[in-house]
Parts: structure tokens; C-alpha cells; sequence
């Protein structure tokens, strides 16, 4: 049931009892008043019961006219309280039909009394009639007082089970009152707390299903729409994941692409500086040196007019993959531009270099490059630079090896020589 329903249930709960405690409220006032009116009919018929006994004590002597009149009036009006009863129950109704048959009674002896006193007789006949006159007063007072005791009586039992509904109908709203609203805030705790976990997974990236433990269609309809917009939200993050990806992985393909010579595949010109500045400064920081090889490979317009571009180009790929044998996993080997190349050695002294250099020279010297089924004897000439304190960028040390390079060339090909070097005019 959904908490408007439930709302409108405890109003129309709440409307039925205000009517219940209405009617019985009504139905016991009107009670009341009958009962008040029976207790006041009784009063009434005392106070004048009261004042014919006074009347019969106060009589001195034989009836006179004056007190005969008397006496008639308050029999006359003790005869129109009587006849004025309200509704009384069958108990009730014995005693007031018995009031009745005394109140005749008393009429007929007043009569007798008259009668007696109007022939002049003897007086202990009249003193014997006031005595049974007054014996009849308090037979008539002996049943008023049963009636004004049964009407207390029946005002008491109004008031009583008055007190008994209006506690029983305060006792049923009470319960009902705390039964819905521990219910209503049941519904409320529980489903703000499902739906705070829910927000809770959701802000950590789990985009899982809010599900309430206590159903109410209110929030049954809002979590539905919620879970609806969770679920968009995490396709739509799936997909700004795999974008993330997607953009990360061309990002590196472009980085690895505008970093290599695609003819050789090995690192191009860009990749040589900006690898050469690392090392470079590195050695600043550091006390080992950096050795820089500058190599061009001998005469190569030569195998191109021979033999044709394409075989030049397999001749440039074949030596790389040679040089590639011959370094270390941390050197770094790079395409310099048209057939020349750079090797950078860290960690490198004069020493290593001049033994790289050698290798690499002997390497092509020992297995000649076979391109096509022919055999090729390629020769390289090497221009060695070691980083030394005078030197101020990676720029200057290249330079150095390119001129040591060109000393190479001068002196013969096929060898190295070392910048500003004791070791010059090396030759393989
Ligand atoms: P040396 O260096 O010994 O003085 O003689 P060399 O013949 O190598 O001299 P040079 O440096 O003048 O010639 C280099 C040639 O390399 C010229 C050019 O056509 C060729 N070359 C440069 N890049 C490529 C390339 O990518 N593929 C091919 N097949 N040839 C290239
Ligand atoms: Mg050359
Ligand atoms: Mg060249």
C-alpha cells in the first residue's frame, strides 16, 4: 500500500472514530437528561411530600376552613407533580403507579377528615385518621425515595459506561495513531536508507539496482526512474571508458609513429634528440659518461646506381638489424638521416665505444648483407664522441662525432676515429 494510501486510510480511521465519539456523546447527553429529569421529578415530589407532612404536624385541633384550603392546594399540586413523570422503566413505573394509588388514598382520608370535622365529632376519631394520613405520607415518601434512588442509580450506570466508551474509543485512536505513524516512518526509514546505499555504490562506480525493502508505490515509482537513470549512466560511462582507451591507444600509436623511421623501423631524428637531451643531461647529474656513435655507411650511391633504390632501402633495414644485434638493451640506436645513423651508449666510457665500434664493423665484415641472392660487402665509417665537461649540449657532442665522422671519411672509410681523441686513425 503506498504511504498516500495509508494517509488517506488513517484520515478516514480518524473521521470514523470523531463520528463514534459524537453519537456517544450525543446518545449520553440525551441519557443524561432523562436521568436528570427522573432525579429532578423525585426531588420535586419530596419537597411537596414535605410540606403536607409539615401541614399535618402543624394541624392543631378540629380542620379549619383556612387550613382545610391549605391542605387542598398542596394535595393539588402534589397531584400535578405526580401526573408530570417523565418516562420511567417498568421498576420504576411500579413505584410511581403505587405513589399514585397512596396519593388516592390520601384524598379519600383528607375527605373522611373534612367530613368528620364538619359534624363536630369526636376528636380521637379525626386524631386516628391524621395517623393513618400521615402513615400514608411516609409510604408515598418510602416510595419517592426508592425512585430517587433507582434514578441516581441509572445517572451513575450513564456516567460510568459514558466514561468506559470515551476510554475505549481514546484507547483504539491512540493505538491506531502510534500503529500508523511508526508504520508511515517504517516505510520512510527504510526506503531513504536503500536509496542512500544506492547513491553510495553509484558515487563508487557500482552502478547496481536500488531495491527497497519496504514497498510503497511513492517510492517504488521514484527508485524505478532512479534505476533507469543509473543504468544510462552506466552505459554511458562504459562507453567514456572505452573512448578513454580508444583515444589513449591512437594517442600512443601516434607517439610511437611520429617517433620512428618507418623505412628501418628504429627510432627516427625527433626521437634521437629528444632521447639524446635525457641522457645528456643525465651525465650532468651523474658521474658516468655518455658515448655517441655517428655512423654512414661507405659509398652507398654506389649499391643504389647498382642495384637499384629498393635494394638500397633492404640494405638500410638489414644493417639496423645488425646494429640491433650488436648493442645493449640500454642503447639507443636511431636513424640520423639517409644512411647514417647514431648510436647512443650510456654508462659508456672511451673504451666501450671503441669496442662497440669494432664490433659492429667486424659484424658486416664477417656476414655480408644478402639482398635478393646477392651478397653485398657494406662498410661503415664511425664518428665517436664521449661526453666531457666542455661539452655544453647534446648538439655539440653530435656535432663532434659528425666531425669525427668526416675525419673517417677523409682517412679512408671502413674505420672510426674519436673526437679530439689520442686514438685516432683507427682502422678495422
Ligand atoms: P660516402 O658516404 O662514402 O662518402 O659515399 P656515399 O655514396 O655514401 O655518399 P653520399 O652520402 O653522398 O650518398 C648517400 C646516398 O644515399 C645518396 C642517397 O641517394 C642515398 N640515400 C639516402 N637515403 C636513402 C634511402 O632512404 N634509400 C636509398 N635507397 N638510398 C638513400
Ligand atoms: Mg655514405
Ligand atoms: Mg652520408
Amino acid at each position: 500500500m503506498g504511504l498516500t494510501q495509508r494517509l488517506y486510510l488513517f484520515t478516514v480511521a480518524g473521521f470514523g472514530l470523531m463520528i463514534i465519539v459524537f453519537s456517544i456523546l450525543f446518545w449520553s447527553w440525551k441519557s443524561l437528561n432523562i436521568a436528570m429529569e427522573k432525579v429532578d421529578y423525585t426531588q420535586r415530589v419530596g419537597e411537596v411530600v414535605d410540606q403536607l407532612q409539615l401541614h399535618i404536624f402543624t394541624r392543631q385541633g378540629a380542620l379549619s376552613h383556612q387550613k382545610s384550603d391549605t391542605w387542598l392546594t398542596e394535595q393539588k399540586r402534589f397531584t400535578e407533580v405526580i401526573s408530570s413523570a417523565p418516562a420511567l422503566t417498568a421498576q420504576q413505573q411500579t413505584l410511581q403507579n403505587s405513589i399514585m394509588s397512596q396519593n388516592g388514598s390520601l384524598i379519600i382520608l383528607f375527605k373522611q377528615i373534612q367530613q368528620l370535622s364538619d359534624q363536630y365529632t369526636h376528636n380521637k376519631i379525626e386524631a386516628h385518621l391524621n395517623v393513618r394520613l400521615l402513615t400514608q405520607i411516609e409510604l408515598i415518601r418510602e416510595d419517592c425515595l426508592q425512585l430517587a434512588s433507582s434514578a441516581e442509580s441509572s445517572l451513575r450506570y450513564i456516567m460510568r459506561k459514558l466514561f468506559y466508551m470515551l476510554a475505549l474509543v481514546l484507547v483504539l485512536t491512540f493505538c491506531g495513531l502510534t500503529w500508523g505513524v511508526i508504520d508511515v516512518s517504517r516505510v520512510f526509514k527504510s526506503s531513504i536508507k536503500d536509496i542512500q546505499y544506492g547513491i553510495s555504490d553509484i558515487l563508487d562506480g557500482n552502478y547496481k539496482k536500488i531495491k527497497l525493502s519496504k514497498k510503497s508505490s511513492e517510492f517504488s515509482e521514484f527508485v524505478e526512474k532512479f534505476n533507469a537513470m543509473s543504468k544510462q549512466l552506466a552505459e554511458t560511462t562504459v562507453s567514456r571508458d572505452s573512448l578513454q582507451a580508444l583515444v589513449e591507444g591512437r594517442t600512443e600509436a601516434l607517439r610511437i609513429i611520429s617517433n620512428t623511421d618507418p623505412l628501418t623501423n628504429i627510432a627516427n631524428r625527433r626521437a634521437l634528440y629528444e632521447r639524446g637531451e635525457i641522457e645528456f643531461s643525465r651525465t650532468k647529474r651523474h658521474p658516468f659518461k655518455l658515448a655517441l656513435l655517428m655512423i654512414d655507411c661507405d659509398f652507398f650511391k654506389k649499391v643504389n646506381d647498382s642495384y637499384g633504390h629498393l635494394v638500397g632501402d633492404q640494405v638500410l633495414q638489414q644493417l639496423c638489424r645488425t646494429f640491433e644485434k650488436e648493442i645493449r638493451d640500454v642503447d639507443f640506436l636511431a636513424r640520423y638521416g639517409g644512411e647514417e645513423f647514431v648510436i647512443l651508449l650510456p654508462h659508456c666510457e672511451e673504451g666501450g665505444a671503441i669496442e662497440t665500434a669494432k664490433r659492429l664493423q667486424l659484424a658486416l665484415k664477417n656476414a655480408p648483407l644478402l639482398i635478393n641472392k646477392i651478397s653485398l660487402n657494406v662498410t661503415i665509417s664511425i664518428g665517436i664522441a664521449i661526453n666531457e665537461d666542455k661539452y655544453a649540449t647534446f648538439e655539440a657532442l653530435l656535432n663532434d662525432a659528425d666531425n669525427a665522422l668526416f675525419v673517417a671519411k677523409n682517412n679512408g672509410r671502413n674505420r672510426f676515429e674519436i673526437a679530439d681523441s689520442r686514438l685516432n686513425n683507427q682502422t678495422n
